[in-house]
């Protein structure tokens, strides 16, 4: 395998050990993720849901008042489209 071909998650420490403490925010875990989570704006209630559901804590409130993720920290889980009452969020295959 060449280089060019290692992706971020491969150079990752063994079982993704963090060797310098409070470094979480340089780890760009966006770069893990091949599908992502679109908003349909009409279906969003506003509940927040997930925001707390999200194990990244990359949701937040925006200016308009939805709810989206940080793309630079989503790693395309899926588990805030599982648990949206409204099925608001879809995950769809990125193209990178
Ligand atoms: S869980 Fe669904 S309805 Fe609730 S804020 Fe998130 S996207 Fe909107
Ligand atoms: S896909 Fe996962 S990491 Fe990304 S916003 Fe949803 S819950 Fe968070």
């Amino acid at each position: 395998m060449s280089k060019q071909s290692i992706c971020a998650w491969q150079k990752l420490e063994l079982g993704a050990a963090i060797r310098d403490p409070g470094n979480a925010s340089a780890l760009k875990t966006g770069d893990w993720r091949t599908l992502v989570p679109v908003l349909d704006e009409e279906k969003c209630i506003k509940c927040t849901l997930c925001a707390i559901y999200c194990p990244e804590f990359c949701i937040s409130e925006r200016e308009d008042g939805l709810f989206r993720p940080d793309l630079n920290y989503c790693k395309g889980c899926g588990i805030c489209a599982n648990e949206c009452p409204k099925s608001a969020i879809s995950m769809v295959m990125e193209d990178k």
